[in-house]
């Protein structure tokens, strides 16, 4: 069975077959990477599995937009020190592309999911706070001021200052979330007076004039939203963490049941081997610069794939990935065990194939819809088929560019090896000539015919089959190694090969 069904059945089992809200949430202070996507898809999945069983469910992303910047990131300008403390949603965009800083790291990743095929409800935290949906929860806390700071030290094992509020006021005079103290409370008025590290002293409205403390917004989050499940970093489960704290103030404040959790491990990005650095194992970091953002993976890695990669593994198990070769036998599994990658007809041709097509094709793509339906996929020039090839054999491009390793990567010989033939044996020239001879005009063969015929030359010439691909190799690729072979000459021109068979096996013979 897989996890999420389990997991289905248990808050089924738990909390009966009421309406669930699955709530995920990021926040969008910087790239949203691969490591934060497990949050979202570990929610899509439950949320599937769940509607599977005939519960009906919601699933939600709350993009926390009200956060303060907590420190001038490296890839920030240097005058981006005056914007630290300042909610994300008032800062201007870094790259001036976008109506503010959160939105410029949002946007990018909404159209992510939409890529995914991860449909959700998207609220924004700053949104929420200015339409006045979280006033109630933060009369509350106003009012429950010293329940809640002993429960936060109970927890955290911290004494809060003596002026600690729930409530942090937004000054007016600096635009920090993070540098005023509560001096006073009109519950009426729905407002509190602040006094500013920056010497300011105003006014703040419940109604998006400040936050709750990160804790406390979490809980009473819950309860505005009506949320019952969330997935979440172990880091927050840990004991005195905030998912502790939350679930103390969600049914001692709140009165409110707190979520079902569903803690999860890390992906852990495995990076590829270069010039004097081995390959090594790092947990995914904005900060570290150890992240690919989820939009540029997408350049690479089809969507199913990606998912495929995340969703297979149980939460509490952590995630090595590495986008080289065992993304590529991940690729593999998901072919034989899920299905095709893309539509249509294009969805058949294997990936690793395709991976050979656009070394043959070099980029132009009427030659990569010849190779493609040469080695027997009969790709329509419709539209639909063709921009699906164009998709998949980007993505396929991509990846060679990126992470393929050097065994993956070849390139068709225009002119004949002739320093490499030198090393066939005579054995191995005969067998090319052999080839050439039965190549006719007209004659079509697929990679199984291909992949046969290798088969037979090698019985009929008491010939070791590996010699007869090296051979093969060599006069096509320079390298004694390549692709599958049926594959490579399936999407060859016959008169092209005849022609390389009969020069290659003729030159080693001098
Ligand atoms: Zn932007
Ligand atoms: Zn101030």
């Amino acid at each position: 069975m897989h996890w999420s069904l389990a997991i289905a059945e248990d808050i089924v089992k738990r909390r009966g077959e009421k309406k669930q809200v699955v709530a995920t949430g990021i926040t969008p202070s910087g790239d949203i990477h691969v490591g934060n996507l497990r949050e979202i898809i570990i929610g899509d999945t439950v949320h599937s599995a769940l509607a599977d069983k005939g519960v009906d469910a919601r699933l939600i992303y709350v993009a926390d937009t009200f956060d303060p910047l907590r420190r001038r990131y490296p890839f920030l300008p240097e005058e981006y020190k005056t914007q630290v403390g300042k909610p994300i949603s008032e800062i201007p965009d870094p790259f001036g592309c976008h109506s503010s800083y959160a939105e410029h790291f949002l946007q990018p990743f909404l159209d992510s999911l939409d890529k995914l095929g991860i449909e959700l409800d998207i609220f924004k935290a700053d949104e929420m706070y200015k339409s006045g949906q979280y006033v109630d929860v933060i009369k509350e806390a106003i009012l429950r001021r010293d329940d809640l700071a002993r429960i936060l030290t109970d927890i955290s094992g911290r004494q809060l200052p003596e002026k600690w509020s729930p409530f942090s006021p937004l000054c007016d005079a600096c635009g920090r979330i993070t540098a005023a103290i509560v001096t006073d409370c009109d519950m009426k008025k729905e407002e509190v007076s602040y006094e500013c590290e920056c010497g300011n002293r105003g006014i703040a409205s419940f109604k998006g004039g400040g936050k709750l403390a990160w804790r406390v917004d979490w809980a009473a989050r819950w309860k505005i939203l009506g949320v019952t499940i969330e997935p979440f970093g172990k880091d927050h489960a840990a004991p005195g963490g905030s998912f502790e704290s939350g679930q103390r103030i969600s049914t001692e404040i709140y009165n409110y049941e707190a979520p079902y959790p569903i803690p999860f491990e890390h992906i852990l990005l495995k990076t590829k081997e270069g010039e004097g650095r081995k390959a090594k194992i790092t947990a995914m970091s904005s900060s570290m610069g150890t992240n690919i953002p989820v939009h540029t993976i997408l350049e690479t890695v089809p969507p199913e794939i990606l998912r495929y990669v995340i969703s297979r593994v149980k939460p509490d198990k952590h995630i090595e990935f590495n986008p080289s070769l065992p993304l590529l036998h991940l690729i593999d599994e998901y072919e034989r065990e899920v299905g095709g990658i893309g539509k249509g007809v294009v969805a058949k041709i294997p990936f690793r194939h395709l991976l050979t097509l656009v070394q043959i094709a070099r980029g132009d793509p009427a030659k990569l819809l010849e190779v493609t339906i040469r080695s027997g996929y009969e790709v329509s020039e419709r539209a639909e088929d063709l921009e699906e090839l164009r998709k998949k054999a980007s993505y396929a491009e991509n990846w060679l560019q990126k992470y393929a390793p050097a065994s993956i990567k070849f390139a068709l010989q225009a002119d004949l090896p002739i320093e490499e033939l030198k090393s066939l044996s005579e054995a191995q020239k005969k067998v090319l000539t052999l080839m050439a001879q039965e190549l006719k005009e007209g004659t079509n063969l697929s990679a199984a015919d291909w992949h046969d015929k290798i088969y037979a030359l090698a019985s009929e010439t008491d010939m070791d089959v590996k010699e007869i691909f090296k051979a093969i190799y060599i006069a096509l690729l320079k390298k004694p190694s390549g692709p599958r072979a049926g594959w490579l000459l399936a999407s060859q021109n016959i008169e092209f090969l005849r022609n390389r068979f009969e020069a290659a096996g003729g030159e080693t013979r001098n």
